[in-house]
């Protein structure tokens, strides 16, 4: 564990490099990330927002401080997404029940994924040819994964979504170079 990237250790600046990445979610954690409101005025000075669905960059910077990870691992583009995320970013955090349990999209995996798609696209023929999508869809997982399960993670921020004064705690908090893991109150989101 390495929480704790005091404001100044960033690389940018001295400001802390900050990206945000959805996997398989509904993007309401970032919903209650720009819930933030006021807050986010606050933290702006102290934070470089390096990448983002919020922001207009399509390639994941080569060095992030912090990743704010939404969503599970469904398909092989999540997982290549998550193992990027890993290999680039001091710090992860999964952001939300569905990173940290799977949650939502992890419902399908009782139903066994190969079963529905051979049930919608062959025997209920959604495609005349009956044929499946293989390429221009990514290849889903034969089951939905958390992100623990696939990249080592720093930090569990849980709740659907986490509420807004949670995430402003464990990023004040990782900006005074302490461990949101710590507090208490983000035990349970
Ligand atoms: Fe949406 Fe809840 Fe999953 Fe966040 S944890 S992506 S709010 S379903």
């Amino acid at each position: 564990m390495k929480p704790g990237v005091r404001s100044g250790e960033g690389t940018m600046g001295g400001r802390l490099r900050l990206a945000t990445v959805w996997l398989d979610g509904c993007s309401g954690c970032h919903m209650s990330l720009l819930d933030m409101d006021e807050l986010l005025l606050e933290l702006a000075p102290r934070l470089e927002l390096v990448y983002s669905p919020l922001v207009d960059r399509k390639d994941f910077p080569a060095v992030v401080d912090v990743t704010l990870l939404e969503g599970a691992v469904s398909n092989e583009d999540d997982r290549r997404k998550a193992l990027l995320v890993r290999e680039r970013s001091r710090l992860v955090v999964a952001l939300g029940d569905c990173a940290v349990t799977a949650n939502v999209p992890g419902l399908r995996n009782p139903l066994a994924a190969e079963a529905v798609l051979e049930q919608v696209y062959r025997r209920q023929a959604v495609n005349p040819e009956g044929i499946m999508p293989a390429r221009q869809v990514p290849l889903l997982l034969p089951r939905c994964l958390p992100l623990h399960q696939v990249i080592e993670v720093d930090i569990f921020l849980p709740g659907c979504p986490p509420p807004s004064p949670a995430i402003v705690r464990a990023l004040t908090t990782l900006l005074e170079g302490g461990n949101p893991a710590e507090l208490p109150a983000l035990k349970f989101g």
